[in-house]
């Protein structure tokens, strides 16, 4: 096969604006609130009443008029309100209601005096004193939580298009409502390649290695917000790489990992050709460079292929660049990149080959609060320690030579 240069490989953006252009919002589903965490919301939700819904107290004590208070003056007990009960019973002067957390707040009550404030105890059953005595004065409304303080009716509790998670759960459960409408998730078919791959779990025998790439994509994808669906790993046989789209047809997206480079047993290319067509092959970036972009059409539906090389840090760092965004665009979520910055690098990046870089390096900030990256010693492509040690990728431009240490580069931060 003829040797490639760098003017046949593509750009980092023309990649992704190809592979970004492939991709929409995929469609809204009804689900049921309980099971909505970590789903995208495709819609605005409202605030269906005021919340709280009445004036209730905030203490468990006694419902007043704040006229009446003074200390050692004892008022008149006319009954008790517990959490769930209404009364229209009408507070009148130098009168008490016992009144519990939550309990709506009679009429003509204007403040409610805490137990600890009275020389009243909690009461179990029906048998409570009919006077209590105020041994300290509240404030003219203390104790008291207004209704519409949390929301007003009408208001908007979660935008469309926000992440739902435990609090906006509990927030739209507030209303009552029990199903919500978001966007499905995104299904990726993830299936490594390679003689020489075993899953975790398993006996190693010689020669092989553990498939440790599935699980870091596989766990990505999930943070990604889509559903990841692990295929058995393939070998390099051809007859196995002809099965390689078997269960894919109702996948978003196929990922491989490895297989796709120049060697003799790199059969993905084949595969992607045999059921449909490559868009692209290679990327001029470091590390990473041999990735495939395709779609094979399955079951008369087109599905798109990125076929991932195998090294754990090209396909890590190619996750990142080219997957991640399209996962965060089939979720409807507007912003698909990563947080950039500008920080000064520690070592010299040396960059030969014309390629951009992408160097693990680990930011932190120095007295003056500027961002500092440092780079990790061991920059090789198959040297998971260095993703394990970083938070960020340092970007090296396409020609430049080296960046000297204290030179400032751009970083892509990898965790929110
Ligand atoms: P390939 O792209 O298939 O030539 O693989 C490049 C290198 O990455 C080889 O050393 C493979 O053994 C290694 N590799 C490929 N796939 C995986 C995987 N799923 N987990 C860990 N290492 C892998
Ligand atoms: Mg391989």
């Amino acid at each position: 096969m003829k040797s490639r240069d760098n003017n046949d490989l593509i750009s980092v953006e023309n990649a992704q604006e190809i592979i970004f252009s492939k991709f929409k919002k995929l469609q809204s589903i009804q689900k049921k609130l309980i099971d909505s965490n970590g789903f995208i919301l495709d819609e605005e939700i409202n605030a269906l009443f005021d919340l709280p819904n009445k004036n209730n107290s905030a203490m468990d004590g006694f419902a007043v008029r704040h006229d009446d208070l003074e200390i050692n003056k004892s008022l008149r007990v006319v009954g008790r309100v517990g959490a769930e009960s209404v009364t229209d019973y009408v507070i009148k002067k130098d009168e008490a209601m016992r009144i519990m957390t939550g309990s709506g707040i009679p009429k003509g009550a204007d403040s409610v005096v805490p137990f600890e404030n009275t020389n009243n105890n909690p009461h179990k059953g029906d048998d409570f004193p009919d006077v209590v005595l105020i041994n300290e004065i509240v404030n003219k409304g203390d104790n008291i939580r207004l209704s519409g303080q949390d929301y007003k009716f009408g208001e908007i509790v979660v935008e469309n298009g926000m992440l739902i998670d435990p609090a906006i759960i509990g927030a739209i459960a507030s209303f009552g409502v029990n199903e919500v409408n978001v966007i499905r998730k995104p299904i990726v078919s993830l299936i490594s390649t390679g003689n020489e791959l075993v899953m975790p779990g398993e006996k190693l025998n010689e020669g092989q290695i553990y498939d440790s790439n599935s699980f870091a994509l596989s766990a990505a994808i999930s943070s990604s917000g889509a559903e990841c669906k692990m295929h058995k790993i393939l070998s390099d046989k051809k007859e196995d790489v002809d099965k390689l789209y078997e269960n894919c047809s109702r996948s978003d997206l196929i990922v491989t990992i490895g297989g796709v480079s120049k060697g003799d047993f790199d059969l993905i290319r084949d595969a992607i050709s045999s059921k449909g067509n490559i868009d692209f092959w290679g990327i001029n970036m470091k590390p990473g460079k041999p990735l495939a972009f395709g779609q094979v059409v399955l079951n008369n539906k087109k599905v798109f292929h990125i076929g991932l090389p195998g090294n754990p840090v090209s396909s890590y760092v190619c996750f990142e660049l080219f997957i991640r965004p399209i996962l965060l665009k089939m979720q409807g979520i507007k912003n698909i990149h990563r947080k950039k910055i500008r920080a000064k690098i520690s070592s010299d990046i040396f960059n030969n080959d014309g390629r951009r870089s992408y160097s693990r390096v680990s930011i932190k900030k120095d007295k003056e609060n500027n961002y500092i990256a440092d780079v990790y010693k061991n920059q090789g492509s198959n040297i998971f320690s260095s993703l394990v040690y970083s938070n960020g990728l340092a970007i090296c431009p396409e020609n430049c030579k080296v960046i000297k240490s204290g030179d400032e580069l751009e970083v892509i931060l990898l965790k929110d």
